[in-house]
């Protein structure tokens, strides 16, 4: 409570705080809101002062831990102290969980601390030292010979991810290898995968899903002492973490390459022994919330412009651009409107949803529990592919949505028009980020899709995902940018009319264009690779829905 008071202090007077003094490229137009909106976007931004409090002390914002509860209180404390509407909005009951530190100690044949971290809602050791020898999760011939092995795994560690030959990325062995080592490479690497990922890990029967899954209910049934995980990305020293259903043994995710020597040291018996000391809490089902906020329309306060991002984020490290930095975008653009634009013709509404991670679900209970939102949407926003400046922006698949879309465009500085691609209708969100739990009504969900600086390899799941990823500058701008079309869809004198592209037909010409390019953003409508038939709204979970396969 102290915390949350403080920090909402500390953002409270970032308002009162001095303008920097960044000069923005010249752009003038006639129309004042839009060169206010520029002025103080460009020249007074905050998101370097939100970032730094949201990633650095509110820290990661996993659904249902108490994390994200203070996260969603810092929002609404920040918003009430601009002088905007906002409040948590309760969607559901979700397991909830303290990450406390993580102690990973390799104790023989030597000693050394190891990189890494439990997983996601994974049990503690109870405040003591857990020390115990490993072993590698064998090769069997089907489920029933794993069963007969497991008791001799009895009070061990289980390594159960691939060896992975080499932890260079794939870059440097283009870069320096002969042609006939990266061949080799290549092959080693390909063998690993399929040797230990699928559904069907080591022929166990079980699948590590997003964490330990199954498998790691099994080893746990088993009396285990705890399961070792390692996923890189094809990166320097990064890792997917993500979460355990364990509630026994506690599981953890290892950099590739501490996993890699605790591997080859118990694969060729060298005694290893690995000490864990995990702080951990169970906290059973607590109440999860988006945040939403909103500036009521004065003219037709029954449609909606809405700005949307996940809020939560997976607790490997600190969420900064997944979905931070979609985040703070959504957030300083709110700031910008509310200063320059009170009286909105449109409503417009912010939902910082939860439960994006664990498949949208905040979004969709969102959308069950308002829709008159979804009736009356002018316009919606999401952005939620990383850090990077946002260079194409989809049309939702709706035949009319053009003609609204090229015409704010037209009326953007011409830095950010050229920036901007925009193809035409596209397709509707299929999945993959919250826009999709409106597009599947039929309603205006535009993508805003960012350039990728390494989203993907780097930051995206990763225990790397920190305030020192984010490109300010892109981040500046993309707030700056989103105000303005969130502006520009407010006051727009039509309402988008929502019939559907033929998905089919597109299919079909799409098939015959060239890729889209390498830097081409996720997010946004989904490129080129949209869906073939329009997606069908699924109902949102209210209490945790396991994800073990
Ligand atoms: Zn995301």
């Amino acid at each position: 409570m102290i915390r949350r008071l403080s920090l909402v202090a500390i953002a409270g007077a970032l308002v009162a705080a001095p303008a920097r003094s960044l000069t923005a490229q010249a752009f003038t137009t006639d129309d004042p809101v839009l060169q206010r909106i520029w002025t103080i976007g460009m020249d007074s931004s905050q998101t370097m002062r939100l970032s730094q409090v949201l990633f650095d002390s509110v820290g990661p914002r996993l659904t249902g831990t108490p994390n994200a509860k203070g996260a969603n209180d810092w929002l609404v404390g920040l918003y009430k102290s601009w002088g905007v509407d906002a409040k948590n909005e309760q969607w559901g009951k979700w397991r909830s969980w303290r990450r406390g530190y993580s102690h990973i100690d390799l104790v023989a044949p030597r000693v050394r601390s190891l990189e890494g971290t439990m997983l996601g809602f994974s049990p503690g050791t109870g405040g003591k030292d857990l020390t115990a020898a490993t072993v590698i999760l064998p090769r069997f011939a089907d489920s029933t010979e794993f069963v007969k092995w497991l008791p001799s795994a009895r009070g061990k560690f289980v390594l159960v991810s691939a060896p992975q030959p080499t932890c260079r990325p794939r870059d440097d062995w283009q870069t320096n290898a002969t042609p006939e080592s990266k061949e080799r490479m290549d092959t080693l690497r390909a063998q690993v995968t399929r040797e230990w990922g699928g559904r069907n890990v080591r022929g166990t029967g079980y699948s590590l899903a997003i964490g330990t899954g199954e498998l790691g209910l099994r080893l746990e049934q088993g009396g285990v002492a705890g399961v070792i995980t390692s996923r890189p990305k094809d990166a320097w020293g990064t890792i997917e973490i993500f979460s355990t259903y364990n509630t026994k043994a506690p599981a953890i995710a290892l950099s590739c390459e501490d996993y890699g020597l605790l591997f080859r040291l118990t694969d060729n018996h060298q005694g290893p022994k690995l000490r864990l000391n995990l702080d951990a809490q169970s906290l059973g089902d607590q109440p999860v919330f988006n945040t939403i906020a909103s500036i009521r329309g004065s003219e037709k306060p029954d449609e909606y412009v809405v700005l949307s991002a996940h809020f939560d984020s997976w607790d490997g490290s600190s969420g900064a651009t997944d979905n931070g930095t979609g985040t703070i975008t959504m957030l300083e653009a709110m700031r910008i409107l509310h200063e320059v634009y009170p009286h909105p013709k449109r409503t417009i509404l912010v939902g910082h949803w939860l439960g994006e991670e664990e498949g949208l679900v905040g979004s969709r209970a969102f959308t069950e529990d308002h829709p008159e939102v979804v009736k009356g949407l002018q316009a919606l926003f999401n952005q939620d592919n990383g850090t990077g400046r946002i260079v194409r922006m989809g049309g939702g698949g709706l035949v009319n949505a053009p003609d609204h879309i090229r015409g704010w465009l037209a009326k953007l500085p011409p830095s950010l028009q050229k920036q901007v691609e925009f193809p035409g209708p596209g397709f509707p969100s299929g999945g993959g980020s919250d826009d999709a739990s409106f597009a599947c009504y039929g309603a205006p969900a535009f993508g805003l899709g960012a350039l990728g600086w390494d989203y993907f390899n780097y930051t995206w799941h990763t225990n790397r995902d920190t305030y020192d990823k984010i490109v300010f500058d892109d981040l500046k701008s993309n707030a700056t940018l989103t105000a303005m079309l969130a502006y520009l869809a407010s006051e727009d004198p039509a309402t988008i009319t929502r019939e559907r592209v033929d998905l089919a037909a597109l299919a079909a010409a799409r098939a015959t264009q060239a890729p889209p390019p390498a830097n081409a953003a996720a997010g946004a409508g989904r490129g080129r690779g949209g869906p073939t038939t329009w997606p069908t709204c699924t109902k949102a979970p209210r209490t945790t829905e396991p994800r073990l396969k």
